[in-house]
């Protein structure tokens, strides 16, 4: 696959050099420690949701 002209990442818009390790993912090319970065945001963002509706259900329990 080649690809032509500078890559920005997309999580911290720094250029990424063309001879640095670059991880594409969902389209979008990172560096990989943005890309550990980002995923670790997106799971923490998931534990909240699921918390979340946890504590919706508990709450309603207690409540009733
Ligand atoms: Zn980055």
């Amino acid at each position: 696959m080649r690809s032509k002209g500078p890559v920005w990442c997309a999580k911290c818009y720094l250029r990424i050099a063309p001879y640095a390790p670059q991880t594409v993912y969902h389209k979008n090319t990172y560096h990989p420690n943005c890309l550990s970065k980002l995923v670790r945001e997106e799971a923490s963002q998931e534990k909240t949701v699921r918390l979340g509706a946890r504590g919706t259900e508990a709450g309603r329990r207690k409540s009733a």
